[in-house]
Formats: structure tokens, C-alpha cells, sequence
């Protein structure tokens, strides 16, 4: 269950989907806890978005209720993704959406990776 506030989460969102193999993506890694496949509207050069394998609503969730190995693989993969595409030098940026008012689309927490070209300062 999410934490209080949340919405339960919903096995048909299109990412769950995408980790049943139900629709396809252009997979860039994949690992026992995270699966990370470009986005298919990219907002940058490199548009990458890396999901939990678990089933977690927002990062709220996330943080609440996986363990510490899911925690840290998962941020691995995050690491890992930057790196192998080529990112770690001249540098990348990570954002995660969250709630209403955070813009977030998709009920399966996610991290969006942006990077190939410089992305200025991040203002609201
Ligand atoms: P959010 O606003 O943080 O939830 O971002 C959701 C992201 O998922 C957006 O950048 C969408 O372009 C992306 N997206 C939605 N459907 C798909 C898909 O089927 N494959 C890959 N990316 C998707």
C-alpha cells in the first residue's frame, strides 16, 4: 500500500506495462531493481527514465516503504545508466516529479535523466 495521501497504485499504468514486457521501450539497462528506457517525448539529447521494478506510486512511496537494497540499486542504476550513455563528464541532470503540482503524469515512481547538451541553471 502507499503511504497515507497517495493513491493506491494501479497495475495499469503504462509503466507497469512496460516492466511486464505488455509494451515496448528502447531499454538502455536493466538490473534486479530498476529498468531504464528512453522517454518517448525527450525534452533533451539524452532523455532517459529509469523506474523501480517495485510497485511505487511517487517518491514519497519509494522512500517510505522500499528497503535500503531497493534504495540503493536503484540509485546504482541511475548512476550507472549516466555514466554507460556517456553523461558522468560533461554532466547530467536528474529530476523527479512528484504529485499534482509537481507535473507528475505516470502513477510508477521514476527519475527522468537529462543530458548531451548543457542544460542551464534549473529554475522552476
Ligand atoms: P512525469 O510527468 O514525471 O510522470 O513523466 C512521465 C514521462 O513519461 C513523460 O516524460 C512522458 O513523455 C513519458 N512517457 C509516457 N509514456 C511513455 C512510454 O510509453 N514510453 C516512454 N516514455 C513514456
Amino acid at each position: 500500500m502507499p503511504v497515507s495521501g497517495l493513491p493506491p497504485y494501479d497495475d495499469g499504468n503504462i509503466f507497469a506495462r512496460i516492466l511486464r514486457g505488455e509494451i515496448p521501450a528502447k531499454k538502455v539497462h536493466e538490473d534486479d531493481h530498476a529498468l531504464a528506457f528512453h522517454d518517448i517525448a525527450p525534452q533533451a539529447p539524452v532523455h532517459v527514465l529509469v523506474i523501480p521494478k517495485g510497485r511505487y506510486v511517487s517518491v514519497a512511496d519509494f522512500a517510505a516503504q522500499a528497503s535500503p537494497e531497493e534504495i540503493a540499486g536503484f540509485w546504482r542504476a541511475v548512476a550507472k545508466v549516466a555514466k554507460d550513455l556517456g553523461l558522468e563528464e560533461p554532466g547530467y541532470r536528474v529530476l523527479m516529479n512528484m504529485g499534482a503540482h509537481g507535473g507528475q503524469e505516470v502513477p510508477h515512481y521514476h527519475v527522468h535523466l537529462f543530458g548531451g547538451r548543457p542544460l542551464g541553471r534549473m529554475v522552476p
